[in-house]
């Protein structure tokens, strides 16, 4: 008879069953045990596949497959948000002293993330207008220590769709790689790896995982890159929790439904604004924005949206509004946010999957 002290530690191990679950359980296991010495140490000889979570575990492999599935690219890894899988994507090409050339209305987060912390890194970054391609060009004649062209599918808050074949193409005339963030438009809408990009990243955050529950990142493309990136995530502990991971591979189980419906939610709810307010909606996706008239106080107007939540992210199934001027482009400077257009009026939609008249009801009342 064991005791207590041992017994409440080795307790009944689901690996002593024969068990075959219907879904992947979640392997929520900071390391994985051996049977022999041998085994473990044939661990580091390529035998073998887990053996701590940090390096690699069954429910975060499990996500990076998922999206390199559904973006066609050959090799996909989870970081811990969609902030650690850009900057995993940007470190597997560029190293101190390299340049990177970005559009300059990439989301508030990366912009900062370019233009403070790789400059800590000794990495030059360039922004320009990304619609203007000559200029684009312009750059990568100016500055051959350019190496990395960042872009996201559809932009944010005034979703610009890239050319990312257009943007690709120039770029390898240059033997420039291109990170593209997919985000907003997710393999649903895009496929940027088919259209010639080397990475494509995502705040799995967003639609992937779909029901704001979790926080995760997902780097996609080619398997170089993406040993690189993978390695970076290890060394700099910016892996994915085996639970976030878990609850993104089941979000994506319906990403196909969910943005079906709020696409369609988006395409009505984009008609119902023309007319009434400025409009932004580039006849995919499912985020809508718009400005509201300077007469109308933005409070008072947020106020009105009763259950629309306000909220400071998107994608999720439940409709709701932010604010970029506070929230997502509050790091920018005044004069940057003018530069890209956000002013103290503009609003961002997130379409969920409620019906389509109630979101119109509540938005007609709103604005009556
Ligand atoms: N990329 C885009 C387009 C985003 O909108 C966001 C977050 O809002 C991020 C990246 C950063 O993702 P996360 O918050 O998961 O780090």
């Amino acid at each position: 008879m064991k005791s207590l002290e041992t017994m409440s530690v080795h307790t009944a191990r689901a690996e002593d069953r024969i068990i075959q679950p219907q879904v992947m359980p979640i392997f929520q296991t900071s390391a994985f045990s051996f049977s022999s010495l041998e085994e473990m140490e044939g661990y580091y000889e390529g035998n073998g596949t887990y053996l701590y979570s940090r390096t690699a575990n069954p429910n975060t492999d499990a996500l990076g497959q998922t999206v390199a599935e559904l973006e066609g690219a050959p090799k996909g890894v989870a970081a811990a948000s969609g902030m650690a899988a850009i900057l995993a994507g940007i470190l597997s090409v560029v190293q101190t002293g390299d340049h990177v050339l970005a559009a300059e209305d990439v989301y508030g987060g990366t912009f900062f993330l370019l233009k403070e912390e790789l400059v800590r890194m000794g990495i030059i970054v360039h922004f320009t207008d990304f619609s203007d391609k000559a200029s684009v060009e312009q750059y990568l004649i100016d500055y051959p220590e350019v190496k990395l062209a960042v872009s996201e599918s559809i932009t944010n808050p005034f979703l610009r769709v890239e050319d990312i074949a257009g943007l690709c193409g120039l770029a390898k005339r240059y033997g420039v790689k291109v990170m593209i963030d997919n985000t907003f438009a997710t393999p649903y809408t895009e496929k940027p790896y088919a259209a010639g990009a080397d990475l494509v990243v995502h705040s799995a955050t967003k639609y992937l995982g779909g029901h704001g529950d979790a926080t995760a990142g997902v780097l996609t493309g080619h398997a170089d890159l993406l040993q690189q990136a993978e390695a970076r995530i290890v060394s700099l502990g910016m892996n994915l929790s085996p639970f976030e991971a878990w609850l993104t591979v089941r979000g994506i189980k319906t990403l196909a439904l969910r943005m079906k419906a709020q696409t369609e939610n988006a395409k009505e709810i984009a008609s119902f604004l023309e007319g009434k307010v400025r409009v932004w909606y580039p006849g995919k996706g499912a985020i809508v924005t718009f400005e509201l008239p300077e007469h109308v106080d933005v409070h008072q107007f947020f106020a009105a949206l009763g259950w629309i939540k306000i909220v400071p992210t998107l994608a999720g199934v439940e409709t709701s509004v932010s604010y970029p001027y506070s929230t997502s482009h509050r790091e920018l400077s005044e004069e940057e946010k003018q530069k890209i257009g956000v002013t103290k009026q503009t609003v961002r939609l997130s379409a969920g999957i409620e019906g389509t008249q109630d979101i119109l009801d509540q938005l007609r009342a709103a604005f009556n």
